[in-house]
């Protein structure tokens, strides 16, 4: 089965969904899922609002729900002044599955439309892809790395292409395969245009750099979203001959199809 391994219900501030159409959906469509509901500590004092919320409310309210296909997981907001205590949450908790996301760098909000105007394109993708490297050696023990095109979404830059910032990606993805971290595919926005091609290329280069797994993350905040653009993910996947994996009880596991 395929999992959908990054969603949100309305435990997280920016989704109202109920766990109960997210689990019938998910039903519908024959996919495993996980939740992951947002935690960054560090957003009040960047974003201006926090960004939380209740892991023992988490747990009370939906472990009954918890079986083979519906895992319970956590995006977490990583962020080098704050690593002890996402160390500590991850520890703490029974989650079967930790996302690690870059939302900030160095205190620099990464959905700020404001903050790129002042940027320059290829000076920005340098450090950003050099700080995701510092932050895998910073908090080892995420399971996979989200939506590295992230900051994509906000600034207006080009899509990020492995061959243009080889030197940057190869030393990342060496890292995360040292680590054992995966590569989430983000699916938010769809696989055409300019970002199937800045997918296919980072991708690549993540396998010509030793990643072999992958997650799949339609980042979903309404149940109809979930597992939103995955069959040209696993076409993609299995054109470069990658891994589809989920993530139990902290352990990967590859999907079996
Ligand atoms: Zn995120
Ligand atoms: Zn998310």
């Amino acid at each position: 089965m395929i999992f959908d391994t990054h969603m949100h219900t309305e435990l997280s501030f920016d989704s109202s969904e109920k766990i109960t159409r997210i689990l019938e959906e998910a039903d519908l469509r024959n996919l495993g899922v996980i939740t992951t509901e947002h935690k960054d500590l560090n957003y009040l004092e960047v974003g201006g609002f926090p960004i939380d919320f209740d892991v023992d409310e988490y747990f009370r309210r939906y472990e009954k729900y918890r079986s083979d296909t519906y895992l319970m997981g956590i995006e977490l907001g990583l962020d080098r002044r704050y690593t002890d205590k996402i160390r500590k949450i991850q520890e703490q908790y029974d989650f079967d599955m930790v996302i690690g996301s870059m939302h900030t760098m160095d205190g620099i909000n990464l959905s700020s439309r404001k903050y790129f105007r002042e940027q320059d394109e290829r000076a920005f993708y340098r450090t950003y892809i050099g700080y995701a490297k510092e932050m895998i050696q910073d908090s080892p023990f995420i399971d996979s790395l989200a939506h590295f095109d992230y900051p994509t979404r906000y600034s207006g830059f080009s899509e990020l292409r492995y061959e243009d910032y080889e030197k940057e990606f190869s030393a990342l993805f060496k890292t995360m395969v040292k680590e054992d971290v995966t590569l989430e595919i983000n699916l938010k926005r769809p696989l055409v245009g300019d970002v199937y091609h800045s997918f296919r290329s980072i991708y690549k280069g993540y396998y010509e750099n030793g990643g072999r797994y992958v997650t799949l993350a339609s980042d979903a905040h309404v149940a109809e979203d979930i597992g939103r653009n995955f069959d040209e993910a696993i076409k993609l996947a299995d054109d470069i001959g990658l891994d589809i994996c989920y993530y139990k009880n902290r352990k990967r596991v590859l999907c079996d199809r």
